[in-house]
């Protein structure tokens, strides 16, 4: 890094500050009216950079720097008031060291024994002014100093008491108090199908600029409409009533203690340690239960507790010294969406998607995501071209939101379904009339539909055929001319030869956009000989696969049943209905009731079963496989051997004598139930080598902990047998 320089500022520089000040002030403006058009993390990227210029060229700092001043310009909407104490920011810290630099800091001027932690509500800042205990003013943060009134707005938030409560202690002569306003995650899903029924309103991209559009209208009444909650997490001016001992604030969380018992609104998940290590815990557990409240976060924010240690700390121009905000990564941020296109599935079902410029969101890059059928483009009204925001929660799959109006130029298109089938060009159509979803009707030799099933069948899910993937799927179902696809459909799976496989060629495709990748020297289309090496000899790849091809006939029932990509028919129902039936024939012969009276299968299920053995093709798929061996009955125990009926078991980490879908297996033919995670309601965890967090979690839980030759008594014997062998102690109890 070059030293910092105070004279000579290269006119480059100073004109990207100049700009990046008036952007940042506009974002500002812009995102406390609830308008945003860019994401946090972009806005936070630009604050760095300009944080990054004025750190090199420290005389380019102003008093009207972003980095130097709070929120944004008051608008002409709402009456001024002026703070009785200064409103301010927060520091932020990004990562473990930053949150640590922070705290060495504080600790080398002030003996730090207690952090307060608490969860950073992603809402709007709220100031509230109590005189003798009742509510005389609300305004908004504005610019720290002056904010706007929004008294009348603020009445309608049921949790914020016009009145204080005076039952345990008087109220005080003066009291001002800031919090969070903010919509709940549930009642913003509620507001948006709300305003999308009757009109009103555009929907809003997340809670936040729901919570800043409701508490800033100009008619108190539209916000008594929406359903605002608050949450206090700090104290401005401040006199104690006359003669009210013991009610002079001497840290963070005493003066919670004493806020709450006066009435006002405080979250219960705050937490105060003693140490770093336990900050880090604080930060860590809600990183990964980020959506158990019920309000959106957007990080931590850490405190030193001591009131007397805060104020010897202070705050520079807009942020105290005593906390800092650590920012977990984004879930939403904004991208271009270059493209819709159009996929078709296993079942037929042709699925738009959007194409966007690839970009980083809660910790994965993300390309494509579905937009499921066309109502729901034209429901979130993106057009081809748009800016838009882009969400990704935790684990969950990645989901357009809707677009930036305010960055439309003219140029973007609007998205038109097609009529035909992308990939073998039949006219599409409704399996029924009113259905949103549009399908090929050409189910046995569209090409697309086809690769699609293979590919399935391979699957964890299904027959599990690692050797099976995508490419080879599409080596079997579509490859370049002239050599005839080995498959017409998946009947002939099972009986392919060698010298059908080794003359094909065929294209790698993207399993996500199913487009040709390129060669990126040549920018063609990649071409392989998948299943021949350079002298036409075949590769390993085809041993593997009729080795696997081989195993797969032996797998369970429930397996094949899944193979068949019957709607609605996935493992579970295939699983029960296996349980049930004990053969395909039994399955077959079954009338469309007495497949919907089995536990967990249902009319939807029975009838998508009956229709689909009705069609000549697919009974032949099922007359072929079995034919070429495949199983068609379970044999195994009889139900009244099932001794884990009701039982659910959890396996984590790896066992020597089973495969993780090998003791999940184990597990349902004994009737237990394998889940994924542990909770109170879990019968036994069975652990093998590097077990992770899910045995923390029974331990943590006092649910029973088996290791492998527990798990085969519990197999054999059933729970109470088992129950003796848990290797975690009884007297760990359940915690909270
Ligand atoms: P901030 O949101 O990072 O932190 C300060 C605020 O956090 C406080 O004013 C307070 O209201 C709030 N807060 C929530 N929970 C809290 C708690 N438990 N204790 C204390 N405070 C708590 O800072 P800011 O100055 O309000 O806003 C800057 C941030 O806002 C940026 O980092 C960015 O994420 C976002 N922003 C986005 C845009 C955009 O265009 N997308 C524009 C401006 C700001």
């Amino acid at each position: 890094m070059s030293a910092p320089d105070n004279t000579t500022v290269p006119d480059e520089v100073r004109a990207r500050h100049a700009e990046l000040c008036r952007e940042l002030d506009d974002h500002s403006y812009r995102y406390y009216l609830g308008n945003p058009i860019v994401s946090d993390a972009e806005y936070d990227q630009l604050m760095l950079e300009l944080r990054g210029i004025e750190e090199r060229h420290p005389i380019l700092v102003s008093q009207d720097s972003p980095t130097q001043k709070v929120g944004a310009p008051i608008s002409v909407d709402f009456a001024e008031v002026e703070h009785l104490v200064r409103m301010e920011s927060l520091g932020n810290a990004f990562d473990s060291e930053e949150l640590s630099a922070w705290a060495d800091r504080a600790s080398a001027e002030v003996p730090v024994d207690a952090y307060l932690c608490e969860l950073k509500i992603d809402g709007l800042a709220v100031d509230l002014v109590y005189e003798r205990g009742r509510l005389i003013r609300a305004a908004t943060r504005g610019d720290g100093r002056v904010g706007e009134d929004i008294t009348l707005n603020v009445r309608t938030i049921g949790v914020v008491p016009e009145q204080l409560d005076e039952s345990a202690r008087p109220a005080p002569e003066l009291l001002e108090v800031r919090g969070e306003v903010f919509l709940p995650v549930e009642d913003f899903e509620k507001l948006n199908q709300r305003i999308a029924a009757d009109g009103s309103h555009a929907p809003f991209a997340n809670p936040r600029n729901a919570a800043a559009g409701s508490l800033r209208q100009k008619d108190p009444r539209v916000t008594a409409t929406r359903p605002l909650s608050m949450i206090v997490h700090g104290v401005g001016a401040y006199t104690p009533a006359e003669g009210g001992e013991g009610t002079a604030f001497t840290s963070q969380s005493q003066a919670y203690t004493l806020l709450g018992e006066w009435g006002l609104p405080l979250s219960d998940r705050y937490k105060v340690v003693g140490t770093m290590d336990e900050v880090r815990e604080y930060v860590a557990h809600y990183q990964e239960h980020r959506h158990d409240p019920a309000y959106e976060i957007d990080g931590i924010v850490v405190k030193v507790d001591d009131f007397s240690l805060q104020r010897r700390l202070g705050s520079t121009s807009r942020a105290p010294r005593w906390a800092i905000a650590y920012k977990y990564p984004p879930e939403e941020v904004t991208t271009k969406l270059v493209d819709i296109k159009v996929g078709v599935g296993r079942t037929g079902r042709v699925t738009p998607y959007g194409v966007m410029e690839p970009v980083l969101v809660a910790g994965s890059e993300v390309e494509f995501a579905t937009l499921h059928n066309a109502q729901e483009v034209a429901r979130k009204g993106v057009r081809i071209g748009d800016t838009i925001v882009l969400r990704k929660a935790g684990d969950v799959i990645p989901e357009i939101v809707g677009p930036v109006l305010d960055l439309r130029d003219g140029t973007e298109r609007e998205f038109v379904m097609p009529e035909r089938c992308p990939e073998c060009g039949t006219e599409l159509g409704q399996q029924k009339e009113g259905d949103v979803d549009l399908r090929c009707p050409n189910a046995r030799s569209c090409p697309g539909q086809l690769r699609e099933r293979v590919a399935f069948i391979a699957g964890r899910r299904a027959l599990d055929i690692e050797a099976l993937g995508y490419v080879a799927a599409t080596a079997l179902t579509q490859p370049l001319e002239p050599v005839e696809p080995a498959l017409r459909d998946e009947g002939d799976l099972f009986d392919l030869t060698v010298e059908q496989l080794l003359p094909i060629r065929t294209h790698v495709l993207d399993p996500d956009t199913t487009e040709p990748k390129t060669d990126p020297k040549t920018g063609e289309p990649k071409v392989v000989s998948f299943f021949a090496n350079m002298k036409g000899e075949p590769k390993k790849t085809v041993e593997k696969l009729f080795e696997q091809l081989e195993e797969a006939k032996d797998k369970p029932l429930w397996r094949v049943l899944v193979s068949l990509s019957i709607r609605h028919v996935g493992p579970r129902a295939a699983e029960d209905l296996a349980r049930h039936f004990r053969s395909m024939d039994a399955i077959r012969a079954a009338s469309e009731e007495e497949l919907a009276s089995v536990d967990g299968v249902g009319p939807t299920i029975a009838r998508s079963i009956h229709e689909w053995f009705a069609v000549d093709w697919h009974a032949e798929i099922v007359r072929k496989w079995a034919a070429a061996g495949v199983r068609m009955e379970d044999e195994g125990q009889e139900p009244g051997s099932r001794v884990l009926e009701g039982v659910t078991v959890v396996v984590t980490g790896s066992l020597e004598g089973f495969s993780r879908d090998g003791a999940k297996e184990a597990v349902a033919e004994c009737g237990g139930r394998a889940t994924a995670s542990v909770s109170k309601k879990t019968g036994f965890v069975v652990v093998g080598d590097a077990p992770g967090s899910k045995y923390d979690k029974a331990v943590k839980l006092g649910v029973p902990v088996l290791d492998e030759a527990g798990f085969r008594v519990l197999l054999e014997d059933g729970p109470e047998a088992a129950a003796s062998l848990r290797i975690n102690p009884v007297e760990e109890a359940p915690e909270g």
